[in-house]
């Protein structure tokens, strides 16, 4: 699968589904970041991309 945000091919222990991202973060900052937004159901996200935009905030 290929993260959503930066489109390079992760394998599935490296990426976060919208649920795990929800779950895991009890941050309002960070899920109202509009790449967090528009992350759907079935997009993934890799923990790069997950630090890149916590360094953000
Ligand atoms: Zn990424």
């Amino acid at each position: 699968m290929n993260c959503f945000v930066c489109g390079k091919k992760k394998e599935d222990y490296q990426v976060w589904t919208n649920k795990t991202v929800i779950g895991a973060t009890y941050d309002s900052e960070f899920q109202n970041k509009d790449i967090i937004r528009d992350l759907s159901d079935k997009s993934v996200i890799c923990h790069d991309c997950i630090k890149n935009i916590e360094k953000q905030i």
